[in-house]
């Protein structure tokens, strides 16, 4: 409860933006706080446990700030999934709709070994369509899904009821 508080306390809503109507949670505060950077990558990393993980997936941009520092921490290697036209070589994409319009997300198609155990992290889960195209990616390339690990869940989204068949992790549920 005490790791929960402080995390809460380091993010901060920012109303009316990208656009109005909508409340964004910005984690920038909760980045820069030394205290609040090292739990929040420690507690990410838990989602890890007993699951033998070899390889942490962020999603582009947020994802890359925490999964990379999650990789490390558990000594696997860091795959980026980015947005459409971004990795240089061979891709695999997928894309999914947004609220208005829609997204493509890409992986190189080397990204990852036979046999290769996943552990995708995002700071914020919001309507799922992200972590589900990025889950959907990560198979199509071959490796196995073993955990979702996000900073924050907009439970009233629904993200969640996208991903049924993956485990699933926020540290914290607004
Ligand atoms: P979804 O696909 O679940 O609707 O949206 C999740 C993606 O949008 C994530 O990659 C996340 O970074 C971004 N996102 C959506 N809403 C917010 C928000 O309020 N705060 C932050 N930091 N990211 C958000």
């Amino acid at each position: 409860q005490a790791d929960r508080d402080l995390l809460l306390s380091h993010v901060r809503d920012i109303p009316d933006w990208p656009q109005p109507g909508v409340t964004f949670k910005d984690i920038t505060p909760l980045l820069r706080d030394p205290a609040g950077f090292a739990t929040t990558v420690r507690l990410l990393s838990e989602a890890a446990v007993g699951h033998d993980v070899t390889s942490v997936v962020g999603i582009e941009a947020r994802g890359f700030i925490l999964g990379a520092p999650v990789a490390y921490h558990l000594d696997a290697g860091f795959v980026p999934v980015r947005k459409e036209g971004k990795l240089p070589a061979e891709t695999s994409s997928a894309s999914y709709a947004l609220e208005y319009g829609q997204a493509t997300i890409e992986v190189h198609r080397d990204a990852f070994m036979p046999g290769e155990r996943v552990l995708i992290i995002d700071d914020v889960l919001a309507t799922g369509g992200t972590v589900r195209a990025t889950v959907d990616l990560v198979r199509a390339a071959g490796a196995e899904v073993v955990a979702v690990s996000v900073l924050m869940e907009l439970g009233f989204l629904r993200g969640r009821e996208k991903l049924a068949d993956v485990p699933v992790s926020a540290l914290l549920s607004l």
